[in-house]
């Protein structure tokens, strides 16, 4: 039987990032490998709109979050962690195990985190010298607006590091211009490419204060040792990386740009917005209450007395593979992940099978307004984006 991966990350690839892998590994040694790397920067680093380095962490977004603590901060440094769900928590574990002194921010799951909640936090721990922010916080759905975030900071503030796992290639993200000091990110999500990769970027700012700073107390995860490498005319990395990834990621960010990023954007959002509104036509309530907080890669919806994983479950039976709440949500709502080429079809795909699924649960509801639907997505055609 066909089953739809619609799981917020690993997602379903492209036919042609599929063959790629297929193709015999080149050493990491390699002239070919260097100009592979090279090419994956520079196509980074297009969709980043920054000229700094891109390092690629074998991993996943986890090691390239802890390669971001561990250079960043540990025994002496005060951290700021906001976090809005279970990603935020990571983070801030991953800093606390570093042995940083970790000071926490807590949104209400569900809520964005906005401007003034930062500030707050910043105003409450003046001596902070690293501030840990998500991007999307794929435990909830919800998008926050890290380019307003950044822009309210006055300019003495701490170092800014960033979960950017889930947004990266689904949302507009422009650390440079926005003020970010380093991204943590992936290659399977987002960006289309198989897991196995993580993705850091670094501003001029955090790489002086690497620079300047300790030995990192960690091998692997040392970031001076991947700048090092990228700074080569034949650029390198330190270990052997997982090649046949690269190439694919290689091939996934040729379709992106090709495409068009701002369209990839647009197409995301639009999608996102009418599968909202495609449930809401049913009767079920989004967790995400502010429409322009939602993630434009994943939808979490509440399910009616607690019953998301027996919908979880008839779904699967149909097909379809979604993802579960996550911690305390668990039950309470399930998620959607739509971070790559979804489009009406798929739309309609969710909702009639959402549809059956919570009949066969025993959870009645409207049929989808499809008519409505169909408005909303036809209004959503239009380009996303203020610094585009
Ligand atoms: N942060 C966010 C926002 C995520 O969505 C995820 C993965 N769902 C992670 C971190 C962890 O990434 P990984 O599973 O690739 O380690």
């Amino acid at each position: 039987m066909t089953r739809y991966l619609f799981t917020p990350g690993p997602v379903p690839l492209d036919g042609r990032v599929s063959s790629v892998m297929a193709e015999p590994v080149a050493g990491h040694r390699s002239r070919e490998f260097a100009v592979l790397l090279l090419r994956v920067q520079n196509r980074l680093r297009d969709l980043l709109r920054s000229a700094e380095p891109v390092p690629l962490i074998p991993g996943s977004g986890t090691g390239a979050m802890e390669a971001l603590a561990v250079n960043f901060t540990g025994p002496g440094s005060k951290v700021i962690s906001v976090s809005c769900g279970v990603f935020g928590e990571r983070f801030r574990e991953i800093a606390r195990r570093c042995g940083a002194e970790v000071a926490p921010f807590d949104i209400e799951p569900g809520r964005p985190c906005l401007p003034e909640d930062v500030l707050e936090a910043c105003r409450i721990h003046p001596d902070a010298d690293v501030l840990l922010l998500t991007h999307n916080e794929t435990s909830t759905g919800v998008c926050n607006p890290l380019e307003e975030i950044c822009r309210a900071l006055p300019k003495e503030r701490p170092l800014i590091l960033v979960d950017a796992v889930s947004s990266l290639g689904v949302v507009p993200l422009y650390p440079e211009k926005w003020g970010v000091d380093a991204l943590a990110s992936c290659s399977q999500k987002g960006l289309m490419a198989p897991p196995g990769l993580g993705i850091c970027w670094l501003s001029p700012r955090a790489r002086e204060v690497l620079s300047k700073g300790r030995e990192a107390p960690t091998v692997f995860f040392d970031l001076k040792a991947f700048l090092s490498g990228l700074e080569r005319e034949e650029p390198s990395v330190p270990y052997t990386p997982p090649v046949t990834v690269i190439r694919a990621l290689d091939a996934a960010l040729d379709g992106i740009l090709q495409e068009g990023s701002r369209k990839r954007f647009t197409a995301r959002r639009r999608f996102a917005r009418s599968l909202a509104a495609g449930m809401e036509s049913m009767g079920l309530k989004l967790f995400v209450e502010q429409k322009e907080h939602r993630s434009p890669g994943v939808t979490a919806v509440e399910i009616p007395e607690n019953r998301a994983e027996d919908v979880r479950k008839a779904l699967s039976d149909i097909g379809l593979e979604t993802a579960g709440g996550q911690g305390k949500l668990k039950g309470r709502i399930f998620r959607v992940g739509h971070f790559t080429r979804e489009d009406w079809p798929e739309i309609c795909l969710i909702l009639g099978s959402l549809w059956a699924a919570c009949r066969e649960a025993g959870i009645s509801l409207r049929e989808p307004d499809l008519k409505n639907i169909r408005e909303v997505y036809e209004r959503e055609d239009v380009p996303c984006g203020k610094s585009l």
